[in-house]
Formats: C-alpha cells, structure tokens, sequence
C-alpha cells in the first residue's frame, strides 16, 4: 500500500517510499510518507507533527535540504502537498531547479531569509499560520504565491525579484515588503489585507492591486513605481472599494490609477511625484487628502480630464487649495488641446501668466505697478519737447507723468470725459488719450483678477 497522500488533481505522492518506511495511522487504517503525514493523528499513532521532538524536526528539515541539493528530483523540485512541522528552517538556500510547494501545509514558523531561487517557485495555496520570513531573498524568475494565505505578517524585507512576482487572490493579515525591488511585474489582483501593509522604499516596474481588498494602512512611502494600479471594478461590492490610512510621501510614479475607490480617511501624497496625470474617475475623496509639495509633470492635452476629474473631488471635499492647483493644471493642458478654439486658449494663458489662475495675489499687483511706471514713462517721453541724454531731467513733467499715470489707474477713461487736461494741452490728444485708454483698460483688468485671487485665497483660508 503506498503513501496514502492525493494531490488535488488526483496525483499519488512523489516521493516513492518503500512500504517498510511509510508511517502507519492505525485509527484510520492508513499509511503515510513521512513528508505528506498530516498534521493531526489520533491518540496512540505516532503521526502527530505538531508534537513531534526537535530533533525529529531537525531532522526532516535536512532531508528537505538533502532533496533540493541532491538529484532525487531530475528537474522540477515538487514539494507538493508536504506538511512540514514547524520550525520551517530552511535559511539561505541555494535552489538552481524550479520547486514547487502547491498545497503545502507549514505548521508554524517559516525561514527562508537569505535564500536564492534560480528558477521558478510556485507556492500557490500554501497556508503560512505563523511568522513567515522570505527576507533578503532573491527569486530571478517567477515567484508565484497565487491563493496563498499568510496569517502573521510575512516579511519580504529587501527582497529581489527579477520576474513577475504573482500574489494573486492571496490572503494576507499584515503584510512587509519594505525595501524590495520588483524589476518586472508585481501583482495583487483580488487579494485580501487586514492590517498594516508596508511597500515602503520599493521599487517596483508595475504593479497591481486590481479589486484587492485594502487593509486598515497602507505605507508606500519614498517608492519609486513604474505603474500602479488600484483599480476596482464598479460591481464590486462596497467594502472592497475602500481605502483606509495611506501614505505616499515622496513616491514616484510614472502612472496610478485608483478608479473607483472611496478614500476613507488621512490619504498623503506629500513632496510626490506624478510623471503621469493621476487618474481618480469615479473616486470619494477624503476631506484629509493632502497633495502638499507634489510635482505634476503631464501637461499634456489629453490630460486635462483626469485633473478636472480631480479638480471636481477636491471641491466636493471643500479643499480649495488643492482645487487651485488641479484648476491650474487643467488649463495648462487645456492650452495644448488643438481642439479648443484658439482664443480661449489665448485667454486661458494669460490667466495663467498673471495670476496663475487665481493662485496667485502678488503676481497681478506686481504687474500693476509694472504697468503704471512703464506708461509714466511713456506720457512723460511724449510730454518731453527733446529727448537727449545730455538735457537734465524735467523733473516737474516727471512728475506729473507719473501722478497722470496713476490717475488712469484709479480713474480708468476720465481723460475722454474732460476737457479741461492741462497736461496734455500742448500735445497729440489723440495719441495720449489713446494710450490713456490702453492702460485703463490693462488696468481694470489687472485689478479683477487681483480681487479675484483675494477671493480665492480668501474662501481656501
Ligand atoms: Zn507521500
């Protein structure tokens, strides 16, 4: 009778022990490999892992490290379906074949800190109940997780994958992946976090947590990240949509896509760094959304959407400061829209070139003051009889230049209501009440659009 072990699919075990060495279950009239024997026996069979010695232990572990170094396997290494009792000790490793663990069962602790995969590992639905440990490893092809479940935080601290890392409908229940580097792929598609999820310092080309169901923080801070994507479907259900506590101070990204997720609570994008617009189609913000020192690199046309998508949210959370800058970033890529009449772009760079629509006081006052000592010296040029750098400065046309220059300022057109002007007795009248005319009207403008920042500034305080 051989190891009484079936894989999912039906398959006998591996390992081909003679019967002489297979563990006998009595109660239930079985007889097991010693690498497939379940976890629970019955009183008076010696099949229970979980009570076994730690020399046993040791033990079964250098027979695990004996099968991966010698040559019992020819190619795949198929730990399929193994129970190994806990501690998992199996530190450092060199594994140049591809191994498998599908099914595998760790009965606690688990090690493989410092360990190199040469070819790929597959671990889909293993269950990890305690500390897991795959720090400091490197995979330099696929490292598959696919429905694994890890019940105690597992640690890929400063681990390297050169291939597609998969954790796909995998369970996690805190989760450490601070200061990886992930050259290709990373994905999360419909998994499932409870707790604290750290991504801070990693690296990564793409990465994916389409439909994952978020857990209660997430830090991905000082990441730098190819793509990201947080999308959820629409249909899902409400709870998976979530977002709670995230932060990602100082993160790049070239592209991120978080359609359709509600944001929560506190979400941080301090000093980050967007290559790509960022998309939030169809987003709730939270009120605590704070965009502080991010850099927005996209100016393109077909960019003005996701920014006014953005601009609207901020708005319906009352943060006006944000609004302005995705108000601002929208009309910058506006401008590049070949589609949007030429004169309404026009406009819109000269909002932005004032007052940089409306974020700014300053600028227009600035301008102002520019305006009225550039046509001071314009009235008194034309009030001048001679102009030469030889004559000494009339200091009496001086200034009455500039006292006529600020009254088209503070009294914009008078100069076409009256007659009696003595300034411009002795000159064109036609060409100074023109330029008179000009300057008021540059003026009036220039007053609104300071009044208007105020606004601004004054309804965002
Ligand atoms: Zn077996």
């Amino acid at each position: 009778m051989p190891c009484s072990y079936k894989s999912e699919k039906g398959e006998e075990c591996q390992f081909c022990l003679p019967e002489d060495k297979l563990i006998p279950r009595r109660s239930v009239g079985e007889k097991w490999c010693t690498y497939h024997l379940p976890r629970s026996g019955t009183i008076g069979d010696a099949s229970d892992k979980s009570s076994w010695s730690e020399a046993e232990i040791d033990e079964f572990n250098i027979e695990i490290r004996a099968l991966i170094d010698g040559d019992f396997f020819s190619g795949e290494i198929d730990f399929d379906g193994v129970v190994f009792p806990s501690p998992a000790n199996f530190q450092h490793l060199i594994v140049n074949k591809p191994i498998t663990f599908r099914g595998a069962i760790f009965l606690g602790t688990v090690d493989f800190v410092g360990s190199k995969f040469d070819k790929t590992v597959i671990f889909n639905n293993v269950e990890f109940p305690s500390i897991t440990i795959f720090s400091q490893c490197e995979f330099k092809d696929h490292a598959i997780f696919i429905n694994s479940k890890f019940y105690n935080q597992p640690s890929f601290i400063n681990s390297e994958f050169h291939s597609a890392a998969q954790f796909n409908s995998a369970t996690f229940i805190g989760a450490n992946f601070t200061g990886s580097k992930f050259k290709e792929s990373c994905t999360f598609k419909q998994a499932s976090f409870t707790g604290a999820m750290f991504f801070e310092n990693v690296k990564v080309k793409s990465l994916s947590f389409e439909n994952a169901k978020l857990g209660e923080e997430l830090f991905m801070s000082y990441c730098n990240i190819g793509s990201v994507t947080f999308e959820c479907s629409a249909s899902v259900k409400d709870e998976l949509l979530e977002f709670n506590v995230a932060r990602f101070e100082n993160t790049t990204f070239d592209n991120a896509v978080f359609n359709n997720r509600v944001f929560a609570n506190t979400t941080v994008f301090t000093n980050a760094i967007f290559k790509q617009a960022p998309k939030f189609h169809n987003c709730k913000l939270h009120q605590d959304t704070d965009f502080e020192g991010s850099k927005f690199e996209d100016t393109r046309g077909i960019s003005a959407r996701p920014y006014r998508t953005l601009k609207l949210a901020m708005e319906n959370v009352r943060s006006r400061r944000e609004e302005g800058i995705f108000f601002s970033l929208e009309q910058e890529c506006m401008r590049k829209n070949k589609n949007i009449s030429r004169s309404i772009r026009w406009l819109s760079y000269l909002y932005g070139a004032i007052s940089c629509y409306g974020q700014s006081v300053i600028r227009p006052v600035l301008i102002l003051i520019g305006i009225w000592v550039t046509f001071s010296v314009m009235y008194a040029l034309l009030l001048s009889p001679r102009i030469s750098f030889f004559l000494p400065f009339d200091q009496g046309i001086i200034k009455d230049s500039f006292v006529f220059s600020f009254e088209q300022i503070v009294n914009p057109f008078y100069v076409w209501k009256s007659k009696l002007i003595s300034i411009i007795q002795n000159t064109s009248p036609i060409i100074f009440k023109s330029i008179a005319f000009i300057q008021s009207s540059i003026s009036i403008i220039l007053i609104a659009l300071t009044l208007l920042s105020a606004r601004w500034q004054f309804k965002r305080g």
